[in-house]
């Protein structure tokens, strides 16, 4: 068993990592910047250490200060949260080669993945069904051109490199591929320093369904089902459900052992997310995220499972916890994503938080790293919070929502809080029936 981890992120993420840690009887270290000294997950961590100023490439993207600080503490193993280091190929190998483990797939897996054209290819192989497209990149626009022209249009093209919603462009006739194509060259140029793009049918209505899977490094793999995240605003995720609402049982079994076995093939360890866009019944893999989701609660509310215990487990090469029998699904969780953001247009707005009083009772959880008096620094991701409801089915989970959302109090900053009660009533979120372009469009009617 690990002695003590440390925590490469901040925020939230470094919390829930922090809580399965002592749980485990494991010892936690904190990695902060100069700007984090008082932040919540500096306060719960066992230990903590300063890693650098502000600005997250000298800090929580800096591979010294974070070996340095392993060394320091006698850390012997790195959890990376989501974001920051968690899909870095190259921070990785570092971690192997200072004798460390890193909790979280190998540096081959993320690679793999973090290539979209080769993730795509890996997964066809695999017997994933895919988004039609380019077998692989598009080198010129001539190309481009024929590509679109079989495909047939509207097509997206995609920053091999991409992520985040960024390198991503739609041309919804042959007048409008040049500038997709040569924006998302130069996006992704920007961006990721890799200008290759490939090109994909696009797909008009569909809904954004993930599947969670893991694996133990040794051939053996499980899913816990799929997530409905296509509540999204510029391609960011605002509210995420498990189950899918328009996802049987019977068609969970089939695209999760699917995955389950794809990843099994690969030997692939730990946490994993396969995610589709689904239309019409059938499923076309977008990208696999090769570490934990933002939105991983709402899969534990389902299963009854510590995701972060299980990476933490198969990090030392035990074996999974749970077969694919004891994976049942119980009841159904909600998930809003809480920002430090001004409505209607989400404008950033840090600053120092007055009152905060989390919402409690049965079936809520909220997983934050606020407290009153707490000075939000304005360098990182505006997410300061999640709120996970879970009922007994989808009605009793949107009723806990709105009970919840009704106690929250965050005082002193403009978060999107608002939003959600919003939300709630409309016809479509009561009923689950909405798209991956509801929201943008709703947004629009309301002034967003
Ligand atoms: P990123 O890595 O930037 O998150 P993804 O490939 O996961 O990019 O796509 C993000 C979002 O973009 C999807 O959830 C969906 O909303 C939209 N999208 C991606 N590919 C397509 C497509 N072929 N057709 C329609 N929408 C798409």
């Amino acid at each position: 068993m690990f002695d003590k981890i440390l925590i490469a992120n901040r925020g939230e993420i470094a919390l829930r990592v922090i809580r399965a840690c002592r749980e485990m009887g494991i010892k936690s270290v904190a990695v902060h910047s100069t700007a984090d000294s008082d932040a919540m997950h500096v306060r719960l961590a066992d230990e903590s250490v300063c890693i650098g100023p502000p600005s997250s490439t000298d800090s929580y993207l800096s591979f010294p200060a974070i070996i340095s600080a392993c060394e320091i503490t006698g850390a012997e193993a790195i959890h990376p949260g989501y974001g920051f280091l968690s899909e870095n190929a190259a921070f990785v190998q570092i971690v192997e080669d200072h004798g460390l483990t890193f909790i979280g797939p190998t540096a081959e897996h993320i690679r793999m993945m973090g290539d979209k054209i080769t993730a795509k290819v890996t997964m066809k192989n695999l017997g994933v069904p895919c988004v039609p497209g380019s077998d692989g990149g598009v080198a010129d626009y001539e190309t481009a051109m024929t590509v679109a022209g079989e495909i047939g249009y509207p097509v997206i093209i995609k920053a091999t490199a991409g992520g985040g919603g960024r390198g991503m462009k739609l041309a919804n006739g042959p007048e409008e591929l040049e500038t997709a194509f040569r924006t998302a060259r130069s996006e992704g140029k920007a961006a990721f320093g890799n200008d290759e793009v490939y090109i994909e049918k696009y797909l008009g209505t569909p809904r954004h369904i993930e599947i969670q899977v893991f694996g133990d490094g040794k051939g053996n793999a499980v899913h816990l089902g799929e997530r409905d995240c296509s509540l999204q605003r510029r391609h960011q995720k605002v509210l995420e459900e498990a189950p899918g609402p328009a996802i049987d049982p019977e068609t969970r079994a089939r695209i999760g052992k699917i995955c389950a076995d794809a990843v099994a093939d690969i030997n692939y360890i730990g946490a994993g997310t396969i995610e589709f866009l689904y239309e019409n019944g059938e499923f076309f893999f977008i990208e696999m995220n090769t570490r934990l989701q933002v939105e991983h609660p709402v899969t534990e509310g389902i299963f009854g499972v510590d995701l972060v215990r299980e990476q933490i487990r198969v990090a030392q090469g035990l074996p999974l916890s749970f077969t694919q029998d004891d994976l049942q699904v119980n009841g159904h969780c909600i998930e809003v994503r809480i920002n430090a953001e001004k409505l209607p247009n989400f404008v950033p707005s840090p600053g120092t938080v007055g009152m905060y009083h989390a919402p409690g009772g049965l079936g809520v959880r909220m997983d934050s790293a606020l407290y009153g008096g707490y000075k939000i620094p304005p360098y990182y991701d505006s997410l300061i919070g999640k709120l996970i409801v879970h009922g007994r089915d989808r009605p009793e989970a949107l009723s806990r929502l709105s009970r919840a959302l009704s106690e929250i109090v965050i005082e002193g900053i403009d978060t999107t809080l608002p939003l959600f009660a919003e939300l709630l009533k409309e016809p479509a979120i009561q009923t689950g029936d909405y798209d991956i372009h509801w929201l943008e469009k709703w947004l629009a009617l309301h002034g967003g």
